[in-house]
């Protein structure tokens, strides 16, 4: 396989900074750079110690890189590619940990050189928080990684990337970008969408009947929002890059709550009984 020599991380948040902490310890390089765009950031890094070298410049950070891994939230993408695919080697390999990933292989399709291969990649592993200081060891562990290659990218560097993620304690799955985002859209996407809009209707009540609702919710209401406390910039960048598959979701989902609601107008304990111990069933059933 493939020697990875250096290995540059763009965008060193919660995602990139967790890698980067795990790979540190499993001789997958000999060194590694990260790039951030904020004075902030970088010192935070400097202070982690978790990359050999922190830099404010793509072209820096690129430079001689076997691996890229970009971190950025998705509409950023774009934006990165453009910056680093003059400055990258031949025969480097492009790969990321965006949730969406179709407008992703589509943007790179358009900006990057044949000589470069672009493995887009989707870690199902994360938290609320964000920022390199959340990162934490073993973020990765028994979990999922999706990867959508296209069906000209090298069977090495495909290779490559699958070895990095399983080295942090991740079984992978290659998948065709369209199914990943409609998979994604039902699985991630939309839990999100309703937890957002909860708290902004029991928010909006608070206003109303001028009590405290937030404050005497109960646990069920604390445990079911927790992904509310989620980074704004990189939801709204996901809901918009994977528009048509969450309304496409969105709209099987309001047909289910919709009969869900004439269950109880007409007091049918027999369709609501049914429905919660087959979702009950299921729910027990997935682990990590
Ligand atoms: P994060 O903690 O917010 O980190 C994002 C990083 O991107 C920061 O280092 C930030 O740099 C940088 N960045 C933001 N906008 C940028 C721009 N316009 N140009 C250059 N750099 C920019 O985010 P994260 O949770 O690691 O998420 C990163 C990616 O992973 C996203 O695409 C997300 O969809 C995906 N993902 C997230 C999760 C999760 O649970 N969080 C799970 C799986 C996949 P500065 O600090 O310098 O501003």
């Amino acid at each position: 396989m493939k020697k990875i020599k250096k290995i540059a991380f763009i965008g060193i948040g919660l995602i990139n900074s967790s890698l980067a902490r795990d790979l540190r310890e499993k001789n997958f390089y000999q060194k590694s750079s990260a790039y951030s765009r904020t004075k902030k950031t970088r010192n935070i890094l400097k202070k982690l110690k978790i990359v050999d070298k922190v830099e404010d410049s793509y072209a820096n950070t690129v430079r001689d890189a076997d691996l890229i891994v970009i971190g950025v939230p998705v509409e950023a993408f774009s934006s990165v590619i453009k910056k680093i695919s003059n400055h990258l080697k031949q025969g480097a390999i492009v790969t990321d940990v965006g949730s969406v990933k179709k407008s992703l292989v589509k943007i790179s399709q358009k900006s990057l050189s044949k000589e470069v291969d672009f493995i887009p990649g989707h870690p199902i592993a994360g938290t609320e928080n964000s920022g390199p200081e959340s990162g934490f060891k073993g973020l990765f562990k028994d979990g999922h990684c999706i990867l959508t290659p296209s069906a000209l990218a090298r069977k090495e560097s495909v290779e490559v990337v699958i070895k990095m993620w399983n080295l942090v304690g991740m079984k992978v799955d290659i998948m065709d970008p369209e199914y990943h985002d409609l998979v994604l859209a039902i699985t991630s996407h939309i839990p999100h969408i309703i937890a957002y809009s909860i708290v902004g209707t029991v928010s909006n009540l608070e206003k109303s009947i001028k009590t405290e609702v937030i404050k005497y919710a109960a646990s069920g209401f604390k445990d079911f929002t927790r992904i509310a406390a989620s980074d704004p910039v990189m939801w709204r960048d996901i809901m918009l890059s994977n528009k048509h598959s969450i309304l496409k979701m969105l709209k099987i989902f309001k047909n289910d709550l919709a009969k869900l609601e004439v269950a109880i107008k007409k007091e049918d304990s027999k369709f609501l009984f049914n429905l919660f111990s087959k979702t009950r069933k299921i729910r027990k059933s997935i682990t990590k």
